[in-house]
């Protein structure tokens, strides 16, 4: 495996087969699953609605560029925006997404400035970069989009740094790759009050949050909040690239004909997914991703917070941090965890990061969960 570029640090087996939560490795070993792919696969790796909307369009039209009329695209944004007026722009990734946020709030603002989170994650491409408050990975890269400056997540001083001649705010509710961090709700409020009463638009990227990911679709729900600029992608079309950036109605006259497009945006068979996915997101499924979750954050705080091992718990819903003592790097734990057959991510400051398909029953989380408290313990005795 040298042909390509080695951007990414990788495991030393391939995933050759999936079934609901149990993937397989191309020796035959089995895992159960607390990844999804990085939040994209929230039913599992044999979604049979998503699977039979695909195929079946596959069998229709797989591609038609964005030159005509979409009743699939409609549709998905429907889906997307129920009770709302809000509008939405298909593209195909998450950094994709955040992009079209960006050049929506300086478009329809007129202004350039925009605040973004130390720790936050947004995305790849120059302008989510450049949102992103990461120095490691920017770094060799510059220059980058100019006039995004920074402020501490969760603190309270940050609010100062929201001016008038702001186009944006952007931010995680609950930010992922920054380690897990939930977004105190009162900060989260007073942020979103500041950002209407000086006329800065508020863009929360729920890219790996959304998607019914924390028991709603979207996690700022949770918090009463209402942005004017949503971004969506991972979770959207469980496996199919696609990403969303869905805005306010008011905003829609500065993303007119030839503002911005993308070729593959709004894919119908990604399309086709997506609608199988949010159709399957209903009232329901959503209610029982939250009692699957309290059921779970009952037992990691009985049996996984009290280890020595364990500094701390943080998340919501289904996207779970087990903060580690810095003697216990997360990375060997991940390994150990791989040999015991379960498959799990890290995340920012030594966080063991879970993010299970949303359709994992009860007994195969505490299943994992027995699994890693055995892994912790064990490290620890020989070391
Ligand atoms: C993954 C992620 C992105 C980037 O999405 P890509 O599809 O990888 O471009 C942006 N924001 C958040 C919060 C993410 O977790």
């Amino acid at each position: 495996m040298n042909s390509l570029f080695q951007t990414y640090k990788r495991f030393p087996f391939e995933i050759v087969k999936g079934q609901e939560t149990t993937l397989t490795d191309n020796s035959g070993k089995e895992y159960l699953d607390l990844t999804s792919g990085i939040g994209v696969c929230n039913l599992g790796y044999s979604a049979t609605a998503v699977k039979q909307a695909v195929s079946s369009q596959l069998d229709k039209i797989w591609h038609t560029s964005n030159l005509y009329e979409s009743s699939l695209q409609e549709k998905v944004a429907e889906l997307l925006t129920v009770g709302t007026n809000k509008k939405v722009f298909f593209c195909n990734s998450g950094t994709e997404a955040n992009e079209a946020a960006l050049k929506l709030a300086r478009k329809a603002t007129g202004k350039k400035k925009v605040l973004a989170f130390d720790h936050s994650f947004h995305g790849r491409t120059y302008g989510s970069l450049s949102l992103t408050g990461n120095e490691t990975i920017k770094t060799g890269f510059g220059p980058l989009v100019p006039d995004i400056a920074f402020a501490t997540y969760n603190d309270f001083a940050a609010l100062a740094q929201i001016t008038s001649d702001l186009a944006a705010v952007i931010l995680e509710v609950i930010q992922g790759e920054g380690g897990i961090v939930n977004g105190n709700p009162k900060w989260l409020h007073a942020i979103a009050q500041k950002c209407h009463d000086l006329g800065v638009l508020l863009i929360i990227d729920e890219v790996q949050s959304g998607m019914g990911r924390t028991g709603k679709l979207f996690a700022y729900q949770h918090y009463e909040l209402d942005p004017d600029i949503v971004t969506v992608a991972k979770g959207l079309a469980n496996g199919l690239p696609v990403g969303a950036m869905i805005g306010k109605e008011n905003l829609a006259s500065a993303f007119g004909p030839g503002s911005h497009g993308t070729t593959f945006g709004g894919n119908p068979l990604a399309m086709a997914a997506a609608a199988a996915v949010l159709e399957t997101l209903d009232a329901a499924f959503l209610e029982a991703v939250q009692q699957k979750a309290s059921f779970f954050w009952y037992y990691l705080e009985k049996d996984l917070a009290p280890l020595a091992e364990v500094t701390a718990l943080s998340g919501k819903g289904l996207m779970v941090g087990i903060h580690l003592k810095k003697e216990l790097p997360v990375e060997n734990v991940i390994t150990a965890l791989q040999h015991a057959g379960l498959l799990t991510l890290s995340s920012r400051d030594n966080t063991l990061r879970l993010l299970p398909p949303l359709v994992i029953t009860g007994s195969e989380l505490l299943k994992s969960l027995e699994i890693i408290k055995n892994v912790l313990q064990n490290m620890t005795v020989s070391q």
